[in-house]
């Protein structure tokens, strides 16, 4: 049993997916457009996401992006449901990171065996639940918390995404341009320097674990590879 987002603009699918998935135990979270899927995702945190190519707003590859982009949403399998026809190589390979596609007009109950293929392989807490330890730094992804030596810091939504998006890619060095990409997004109105301002910002709310954040001259930043022995 698990909590389910069907995005899917045709009713009929919709309900004949509402009601099968609920015959089968799981919880159904139902959106007709992405924009709306995108919100629900981020709310309500589902186990698994179906996920319609054509949509009536943004198209499903961009919800899927978008889906992936987002820290909060990004561990969250995908599973396409596609019309003949359209791209399903892009969508399943790694340019979406959709974990399968089912093509329509398909059997519900391969739908349901494909849906606990992957609820069995995801099982477990997704890692973002669980409290992530490094050094002296504590993050609570769930409930949007960090610690630095168990004292709680007061982290804008802004530097809370920046220091995750730093922190899951440890050890690699993210240029100012992926990281507007990734934490402002690509439409935002900002320049290089936010980056800068923002990244400096967020080093001295860490105070002691500033130094974690370590800058690349000429490239951008990078989080440290492991905290230094004196402070474990
Ligand atoms: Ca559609």
């Amino acid at each position: 049993m698990a909590r389910i987002l069907v995005v899917e603009d045709e009713r009929d699918l919709q309900r004949v997916l509402d009601f099968n998935l609920r015959q089968a135990g799981h919880e159904v979270l139902s959106a007709l457009r992405g924009e709306e899927g995108l919100r629900l995702a981020r709310e309500h945190r589902p186990q698994l996401i179906l996920l319609d190519l054509m949509l009536p707003d943004l198209s499903g590859t961009e919800v899927c992006k978008a889906l992936k982009r987002d820290t909060k949403t990004q561990a969250i399998p995908v599973l396409v449901l596609t019309a003949k026809g359209e791209e399903i190589d892009r969508v399943v390979g790694f340019e979406l990171g959709a974990e399968d596609y089912v093509v329509k007009p398909f059997s519900v109950r391969e739908l349901l065996l494909r849906i606990d293929v992957i609820l069995r392989r995801t099982s477990g807490a997704l890692p973002d639940q669980l409290p992530q330890r490094f050094g002296r730094l504590r993050v609570l992804r769930d409930a949007h918390r960090v610690f630095v030596d168990e004292r709680e810091l007061e982290l804008t939504a802004l530097e809370f995404r920046l220091l995750l998006t730093l922190l899951d890619r440890k050890n690699r060095v993210q240029s100012r341009a992926s990281l507007l990409d990734d934490v402002w997004g690509i439409d935002a109105e900002v320049t290089t320097r936010t980056v800068d301002t923002h990244v400096k910002r967020l080093r001295e709310k860490l105070g002691p674990a500033g130094d974690y954040v370590e800058t690349v001259r000429g490239v951008g930043y990078r989080f440290a590879d492991a905290p230094g022995e004196d402070e474990r």
